[in-house]
């Protein structure tokens, strides 16, 4: 996920990303890249490149509560700075500033989608709110359970 600086206009341009391969070989990726898209904004002021990417990740996961395989989209952006000339780190807003060496014509995007990929994954990551598979699970771990009377008169008890 490159982008060879040298060669970008001046001004505003736009790329797409959509090669799957450098998230398939990373091996602290712990699920199956299905599709990736990245559209990343660029605008080249003189020695100074501004990038926006929005980031849309599918992908198969395990259900957190039925361990299941589900298929789920993980929306993302990032957005850097990258600089030839080293004044501009003190004077930029933002987070994300790199400042690069004159001689180096290209740049990796790669370890900012990562991170970005992986830190919209939610905490608790479900395939939905009535996980079937979890409700098998249940009838699983415990085939003949009968309701308990003494639940019910205790659930009557709340429900007054
Ligand atoms: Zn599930």
């Amino acid at each position: 996920m490159k982008i060879l600086l040298n060669t970008l206009p001046r001004g505003k341009s736009e790329q797409i990303f959509d090669s799957l391969a450098q998230l398939q070989h990373d091996e602290s990726i712990q699920w199956k890249p299905l599709q990736f898209e990245m559209k990343l904004n660029i605008d080249r002021q003189g020695q100074n490149f501004y990038l926006h990417g929005k980031i849309s990740c599918t992908g198969l996961f395990i259900c957190e509560a039925g361990m299941e395989e589900f298929e789920d989209t993980l929306k993302s952006e990032i957005e850097a700075m990258l600089t030839f000339d080293s004044k501009y780190l003190e004077s930029y807003e933002g987070d994300e500033i790199y400042h690069i060496p004159a001689h180096q014509a290209e740049f990796d995007l790669y370890p900012l989608v990562h991170d970005a990929v992986l830190l919209a994954i939610p905490i608790s990551h479900r395939c939905g709110p009535d996980c079937q598979a979890a409700q098998e699970l249940q009838k699983f771990i415990r085939p003949d359970d009968k309701p308990d009377e003494r639940w019910a008169k205790l659930k009557d008890l709340f429900n007054e």
